[in-house]
C-alpha cells in the first residue's frame, strides 16, 4: 500500500477523516473482486492527489457500526469530505477511475488539479496478448494464453464475468449437475484466469484504441502494446428505454428464452417483438408456458413466412398487434404488469402476466471501435475466419461480438479456445 494511504479504525474516523480539510475514505472488504479492482486505482491516485487530500481506507467487516451509521452497505464504497462534511458522489461497485478523479478534482479545484495532473507518470506496458472483455469468451482465451506461457492482459470496462454474472441460474454449462448461480460461474472463471496468470485491469475506460498498431490506452494513463489483440466485448440486448426496464431486468423481465423459459412452466408470459428472433423464441417458450401474448408494434409480424406459419399454428400463442409497451411494473414474484399503448387509438391497456420476454434484437458492444475499418455483418457483428481472425492482422474477435448463429456460454468459450490456440501457435 502506498505510504499516502492510511488504514484507520472506526475510532479514528472523527479525528482523522472529519478533522482533515480534504479527505477520501474507501470502505473495503476481503474476498471482494470490485475492492481489488478499486485498490489498483486508489494507490496511484493517492500519489497524484495525496499532497492535498488525505487518503484513508477502512475494513468494513471489522467496522460495521461505523459503516451502518454512514449507511455504507456495499464494498467498496468511497466517500469524499471537505472540512468534515461529505461532498460529491458516493461511489460504489465497479468504480471507474474517472469518477474518482472527477470528485478529487472537485475537492482540490480545477487549477490545482491541472498542476497535480501535470506530474502524472504515464505507464507503458508490453504484452503478448491483450484481451478486451472479460466474459466467458475473454476469460477462456486468457486461461489458454496464460497456460501457453504468453504474457496476457485482460481489460474490462466493468468487473469481469460478463453477462453470466447477471444470469440467475445457468443449467446448461457442462461440468455441474445442479444449476449454478451465474455470478458463481463467472467468479470461478475469473479466479481460474487469474490463477493461470492473466493480469486484470477491471472497471477501466478504454480511452484510445489503435488496432492496426496493437495499441490500447487504458484510463488515459497506461498504454498497452500487444502482439495480438482479442476483442471479446459481447453484445447487449437492445433496450426499449422504458420505465421499469432496467429495474426488473432478470427479475420479471428476460432477454433469453434458452435461459429462462423453463421457469415459466404452466405460466402466462408476454413477448415483446415480432421479428424472427421474437417468433422463434416464442415457439421455444411455448414448450413451457401456458399462454403467450405477443405484443407487436406493427399490424403484422416481421418474421419470415415459415416461422409465421408455425407460430400461428401454435394454440397457446395470441397476438396484440399495433400495440407498444410504455412501462413495466412489478407487483410481486411472477406478477408483472405491462402498460401498452394502442397505436390506433392512443388508449393505454394494462396487461397482467407472470413474466415478460423482450426480443427486439441485440447489438454488439463495439462503440470502442469508432471509425476503425473492420469487416462486420449486416447487424454490425465482427466477421472472422475459422481461427477467429478479423480483417485486421493480429486482431481476433470471439464470443457474442462475433458474427455467428448461436450465442451461448459454451459457444463463447469455444471461440476463446480457438483464438488462443491459434495465437499460441503463431507466437510459438
Ligand atoms: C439474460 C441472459 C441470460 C443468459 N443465460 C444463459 C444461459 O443460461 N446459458 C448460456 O449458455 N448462455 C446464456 N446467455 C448467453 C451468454 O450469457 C452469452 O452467450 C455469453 O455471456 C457470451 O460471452 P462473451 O464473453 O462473448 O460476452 P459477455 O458475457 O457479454 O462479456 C463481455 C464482456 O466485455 C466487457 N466489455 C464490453 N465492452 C467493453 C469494452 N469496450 N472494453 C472492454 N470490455 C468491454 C463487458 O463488461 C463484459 O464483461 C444469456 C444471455 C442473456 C442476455
Amino acid at each position: 500500500m502506498s505510504g499516502l494511504i492510511r488504514e484507520i479504525q472506526a475510532e479514528d474516523y472523527e479525528k482523522e477523516v472529519l478533522g482533515a480539510p480534504l479527505a477520501v475514505l474507501d470502505f473495503y472488504s476481503s474476498e471482494c473482486p470490485p475492492c481489488e479492482a478499486f485498490a489498483a486505482k486508489y494507490e496511484p491516485l493517492s500519489e497524484i492527489y495525496g499532497k492535498d487530500v488525505r487518503f484513508f481506507k477502512i475494513f468494513r467487516q471489522q467496522n460495521r457500526d461505523l459503516a451502518l451509521k454512514l449507511e455504507v452497505s456495499a464494498s467498496p464504497t468511497v466517500l469524499f469530505y471537505r472540512n468534515g462534511k461529505p461532498e460529491g458522489d458516493r461511489l460504489t461497485g465497479g468504480i471507474k477511475r474517472s469518477a474518482v478523479v472527477r470528485n478529487l478534482d472537485n475537492l482540490v479545484g480545477e487549477e490545482r488539479a491541472a498542476v497535480l495532473k501535470a506530474g502524472i507518470k504515464r505507464v507503458n506496458t508490453e504484452c503478448d496478448v491483450l484481451i478486451l472483455g472479460g466474459g466467458p469468451a475473454g476469460l477462456t482465451a486468457g486461461i489458454y494464453c496464460a497456460q501457453a506461457r504468453l504474457n496476457t492482459l485482460l481489460a474490462d470496462i466493468s468487473l469481469t464475468g460478463g453477462y453470466v454474472t447477471t444470469t440467475h441460474q445457468v443449467s446448461n454449462y457442462p461440468g455441474y449437475v445442479e444449476p449454478q448461480p451465474g455470478y458463481m460461474l463467472a467468479h470461478v472463471m475469473s479466479e481460474q484466469a487469474k490463477a493461470a496468470g492473466v493480469a486484470f485491469r477491471a472497471a477501466v475506460e478504454i480511452s484510445k484504441l489503435d488496432l492496426p498498431a496493437g495499441k490500447v490506452e487504458i484510463d488515459e494513463l497506461e498504454t498497452v502494446t500487444a502482439k495480438k489483440i482479442i476483442i471479446a466485448t459481447g453484445s447487449s440486448p437492445k433496450p426499449l428505454g422504458l420505465p421499469g426496464e432496467e429495474e426488473y431486468r432478470g427479475n420479471g423481465l428476460s432477454y433469453c428464452s434458452t435461459c429462462d423459459a423453463k421457469y415459466f412452466d404452466g405460466k402466462d408470459v408476454i413477448i415483446i417483438g415480432g421479428g424472427n428472433s421474437a417468433i422463434e423464441e416464442s415457439l421455444f417458450i411455448a414448450k413451457f408456458a401456458k399462454t403467450l401474448t405477443v405484443v407487436h408494434q406493427f399490424a403484422e409480424l416481421q418474421a419470415n413466412k415459415q416461422a409465421q406459419e408455425k407460430v400461428f399454428a401454435e394454440k397457446k400463442i395470441s397476438f396484440l398487434f399495433e400495440h407498444e409497451p410504455r412501462e413495466f411494473i412489478r407487483h410481486g414474484v411472477m406478477d408483472m404488469e405491462v402498460k401498452a399503448e394502442d397505436l390506433k387509438t392512443g388508449k393505454m391497456k394494462s396487461l397482467r402476466t407472470n413474466g415478460v420476454f423482450i426480443f427486439v434484437g441485440f447489438i454488439p458492444n463495439l462503440e470502442l471501435l469508432g471509425s476503425v475499418e473492420l469487416e462486420r455483418d449486416n447487424w454490425g457483428y465482427i466477421v472472422t475466419d475459422e481461427d477467429m481472425k478479423t480483417t485486421i492482422p493480429n486482431v481476433f474477435a470471439i464470443g457474442d461480438v462475433r458474427s455467428k448463429r448461436y450465442r451461448q456460454i459454451t459457444t463463447a468459450v469455444a471461440d476463446g479456445t480457438i483464438a488462443a490456440i491459434a495465437i499460441s501457435r503463431e507466437l510459438g
